[in-house]
């Protein structure tokens, strides 16, 4: 059965006709939505609203799709694949247009050249994935019907977020760390957030809906509203009832190798996934406050202005990103690079950032401090260090018995340059000691198999099964230089 959204008929008959975006933007709210030529869900299916957008065109440069199989007609039924295909469509040109400008030239994608391959429906399983070589959407049950995770814009951002920061930073892929995994969830939900921020509609509508407070649980901060509550249902802990994750909720930092590998959603556990919360609650107050600070008028801030903003955050990311080093401790070390970031765009930024980091206990105050006292130094520090950055390769060896595997099991690692050490807080707002890098990757390691996503590929021990109940796994052991080791095979 395919699923029905409450508030459309299963053919909307629109017509056809060319406006300007910015035109959709300043029109009055009770007006029908100006058309274009292409009609779409504007954040989500469970939202039931509709907007208008150009028709996408994704083999154009600079970072182009391949969705394989005929294009289909375009279409106004909400059940139809054709339907799916012209939203995805539309959300991958108009995230692809967003983050363009931060990937670096010509590397384009991670995997090599300027094509990305999308697949909107593999099979059945309530997921949505990138593998380097493709995005991957998937079909599955929900108590309203079928849901398909390539309907969603919001699911379709946050995989191609995954993309995006592949391209930018791929020692993120290798590093075994928590928190780094968890750092790639947070940048792919902000990818979502930021992404429907570029349609004209939807930021009047999140103004509107939010009383200019952005944060606030509201459209915008419920993320991939239809699949999470799909997800719910089967998996109550992966998933709120109302969407996969709400970056207006609040959690403070603690080591995650501290954390329970699993929890229910109230409760913060390892699990990337949760963990990431952590960090996105973060940057969503950080993002409200940027919009008060910039606005002309503070309690009627624009459209325009709140686009602004997300360009901000956008660069300050990037920046942030591409100047961390991937060490234990990686959320006050990238924390740190972007407050110092938002120092470049904004000399108000970094009282936001550090505030939000230091609120979420992500940075210590005395790191925070620190930081504050020292912008411009320790910006030259960190750019120095991520150009002239000697990477050097290290093992950990971690024994078979704990696995069930025949032979020991070879973890990678990368060791950055010493500089300086931001620091987390402690429940009593002390700095934090970071753990040591083995420690950190083995405690990154033990959840996976914990936790069942490591595809054993036969490595396991006769008669040894493997835990774990999702078929869609996100690492894999495999043989390399005569050792068996661990890689990522995808980000979920
Ligand atoms: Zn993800």
């Amino acid at each position: 059965m395919a699923y029905e959204n409450p508030q459309s008929s299963l053919n909307i008959p629109l017509p056809v006709v060319e406006i300007e975006q910015e035109q959709i933007m300043s029109a009055p709210l009770n007006n029908p939505p100006a058309v274009t030529d292409l009609t779409i869900w504007e954040d989500d299916p469970a939202s039931g609203v509709f907007t208008t957008a150009p028709k996408p065109d994704l083999t154009l440069p600079p970072l182009k799709f391949l969705i394989p199989g005929a294009e289909p007609p375009l279409s106004n039924d909400v059940n139809s694949a054709a339907f799916r295909y012209w939203t995805a469509a539309e959300a991958l040109k108009r995230g692809t247009n967003f983050w363009a400008p931060i990937v670096p030239q010509p590397q384009l994608w991670q995997r090599g050249g300027d094509t990305l391959e999308v697949h909107l429906d593999r099979w059945e399983d309530l997921e949505a994935d990138y593998n380097r070589d493709a995005l991957n959407f998937y079909h599955g049950p929900s108590p309203s019907g079928t849901v398909y995770s390539c309907a969603s814009p919001d699911v379709v951002c946050h995989e191609l977020g995954h993309a995006i920061l592949d391209a930018i930073k791929p020692g993120l892929w290798t590093a075994h760390l928590q928190e780094v995994a968890s750092f790639h969830e947070t940048f792919a939900d902000m990818s979502a957030i930021l992404c429907a921020l570029q349609l004209p509609s939807f930021r009047q509508a999140i103004l509107v809906e939010t009383n200019g407070n952005l944060n606030s649980d509201s459209r915008l901060s419920r993320i991939g509203q239809q699949l999470g509550a799909a997800v719910h249902v089967l998996y109550p802990k992966d998933a709120d009832p109302n969407c996969l994750r709400n970056a207006s909720s609040f959690f403070s930092y603690c080591d995650p190798s501290s954390l329970p590998s699993s929890a229910l959603t109230t409760s913060l556990s390892s699990n990337p996934h949760s963990f990431s919360r952590v960090f996105t609650g973060a940057l969503f107050e950080a993002l409200a406050d940027m919009l008060t600070v910039c606005a002309a008028n503070p309690s009627a801030a624009t459209p325009n202005e709140l686009r602004a903003v997300s360009e901000d955050m956008r660069d300050i990311l990037a920046s942030g990103v591409t100047n961390a080093r991937e060490i234990p401790g990686y959320f006050a070390e990238v924390a740190t690079t972007i407050s110092l970031a938002s120092a470049q765009k904004n000399p108000a930024y970094p009282g936001i950032f550090l505030g939000a980091f230091v609120g979420h206990a992500i940075l210590s105050m005395e790191t925070a401090a620190t930081i504050q006292s020292s912008l411009n130094i320790l910006q030259d520090e960190f750019v120095e260090m991520a150009h002239d950055r000697q990477l050097a390769e290290a093992l950990t060896v971690l024994p078979s018995s704990r696995y069930g595997l025949a032979e020991d099991l070879n973890i990678a690692m990368t060791t950055s340059p010493l500089g300086f050490i931001a620091r987390s807080a402690r429940t009593d707002g002390k700095s934090m000691e970071h753990t040591s890098l083995p420690v950190a990757a083995e405690a990154f390691v033990d959840e996976l198999f914990m936790i069942g996503q490591v595809d054993y590929n036969g490595f396991g021990l006769k008669g040894f099964k493997s835990y774990g109940r999702r078929r869609s796994k996100t690492h894999e052991l495999v043989l390399r230089d005569g050792g068996l080791t661990l890689q990522r095979r995808l980000f979920h």
